[in-house]
C-alpha cells in the first residue's frame, strides 16, 4: 500500500492556505487510499524566534484542527514529531549526506532568514538545516508520496536527492519519495499582498484567513482583498494576481475551474461575495468540530499517544537500518 506522510508546523494559527493546499486532501483522499501519517512537526517551529508556551498551545491546536478537518485515527496515524525520537536520530545521519551549499540554495531558507534579520533577530542554525529534518520526517517512514502545497516541493526534492545519494553510497535503505499537489490552490496568496504566499507565521493578519476566523471576519478579509484597478474578471496569475487568487480560492471551495468561473462574473464585488461565502461554508464544519474537540481534550491526547506509538514502531526499523548502513556500531 502507498505510504503517505505530511505535516504542519505549529508556527501560527492554521490558515486557509494550509487547508486548501494540503489538509483538505489528506482528509478527503489520502487517508482513505493509503497508509498515511500526519504530523504536527513541532521541532520545525523552533527554527525561528519562538515563545515556548505558544508553541505548546499551537501544537495542541494544530492536532485538534487536523482531526477537525476530518483526519480519522481509524484511517491514519496522527502524532507529534517530537514524541518520536527517530526524526531527530535520522536527521543527524542525513546531515552527513547533505551539503551546506544545498541548504543555502533553499528558497524558504533565504526568505525566512531575511525575515528573521528584518525582525532584528539572528538566524538559527536549525533554520538552515530544517530541510534535512524534514527529509528525515519523510524518509523515516518509507514514504512514497508527500502531499504538500507548492512551496514545499523544493524540500521534497531535497528529500529525494538525499535518499538517492544515501542509497548509492551505503546501500538501498530509503524509499525515494515524491511530492503531490492539489489541482487548484496549490499556492494560496496573501489577500493583502497577492505576490506573497499566505503563510501562518507572516505578520499581515488582514491578508490571512485563519481556519478559526469567525464568518464575519472571513467576509471582511475577503471583501477587502487587494485586486487591481481593472473591471473585467479574467483568470491571469501573472498579470492579475489578486483576482486569480480569489478565483482559485472560489474554485477550490466549490469544485470549479478558475478560468471557467471567471466567465460568470462581471464585477469584483460579486466575485468577492461568493468567494467569502464559499470559504465560510468550507470552514464551517471544521470550526464546529474543533469546538467539540476543545470540550474533549482527553480524546486528542489519546489520539496523539496512540499515534506516536504507531509511528515509532514504523520508523524504528528504517532508522536503525540507516545507522547500520552508514557505519555506526549496533548497540551491544
Ligand atoms: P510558515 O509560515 O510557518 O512556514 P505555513 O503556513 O507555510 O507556515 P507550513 O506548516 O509550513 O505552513 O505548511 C503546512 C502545509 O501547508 C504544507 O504542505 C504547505 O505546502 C502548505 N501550505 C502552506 N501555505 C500554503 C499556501 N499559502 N497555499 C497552499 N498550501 C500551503
Ligand atoms: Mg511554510
Amino acid at each position: 500500500m502507498t505510504r503517505v506522510f505530511s505535516g504542519v508546523k505549529p508556527t501560527g494559527h492554521l490558515t486557509l492556505g494550509n487547508y486548501l493546499g494540503a489538509m483538505r486532501r489528506w482528509a478527503a483522499e489520502d487517508q482513505h487510499r493509503s497508509d498515511a501519517l500526519f504530523c504536527v512537526v513541532d521541532l520545525h517551529a523552533l527554527t525561528v524566534d519562538h515563545d515556548p508556551a505558544r508553541v505548546r498551545r499551537l501544537s495542541r491546536q494544530a492536532a485538534s484542527l487536523l482531526l477537525a478537518a476530518g483526519l480519522d485515527p481509524e484511517s491514519c496515524t496522527v502524532f507529534v514529531q517530537s514524541h518520536v525520537d527517530e526524526h531527530a536520530r535520522l536527521s543527524y545521519v542525513l546531515e552527513c549526506v547533505a551539503t551546506d551549499g544545498e541548504m543555502r540554495r533553499m528558497i524558504q531558507y533565504k526568505e525566512k532568514a531575511v525575515r528573521e534579520r528584518g525582525r532584528g533577530g539572528s538566524v538559527r542554525l536549525s533554520l538552515l538545516t530544517y530541510p534535512v529534518l524534514m527529509a528525515a520526517d519523510i524518509l523515516a517512514y518509507g514514504t512514497d508520496e508527500v502531499p504538500v502545497g507548492e512551496d514545499q516541493t523544493q524540500h521534497v526534492e531535497l528529500a529525494r536527492d538525499l535518499a538517492v545519494r544515501f542509497n548509492q553510497r551505503y546501500g538501498h535503505t530509503f524509499v525515494v519519495p515524491r511530492a503531490t499537489g492539489p489541482a487548484v490552490a496549490a499556492r494560496v496568496m496573501n489577500l493583502q499582498e497577492p505576490a506573497s504566499k499566505m503563510g501562518k507565521s507572516d505578520d499581515t493578519g488582514p491578508g490571512i484567513v485563519y481556519l478559526l476566523d469567525e464568518p464575519d471576519v472571513v467576509r471582511k478579509k475577503v471583501g477587502r482583498a487587494v485586486t487591481d484597478s481593472g473591471r473585467d474578471v479574467v483568470y491571469d496569475r501573472e498579470e492579475r494576481a489578486g483576482l486569480a487568487n480569489l478565483l482559485e480560492i472560489l474554485a477550490a471551495c466549490t469544485g470549479g475551474d478558475p478560468a471557467e468561473l471567471a466567465g460568470g462574473y462581471d464585477s469584483y464585488g460579486a466575485l468577492k461575495k461568493d468567494t467569502a461565502e464559499a470559504v465560510v461554508e468550507v470552514l464551517r464544519p471544521v470550526r464546529q468540530r474543533h469546538q467539540e474537540l476543545c470540550a474533549d481534550p482527553g480524546y486528542v491526547e489519546d489520539v496523539l499517544r496512540d499515534g506516536a506509538e504507531k509511528a515509532r514502531a514504523m520508523a524504528r526499523p528504517t532508522v536503525d537500518a540507516a545507522y547500520r548502513a552508514i557505519g555506526l556500531l549496533p548497540p551491544v
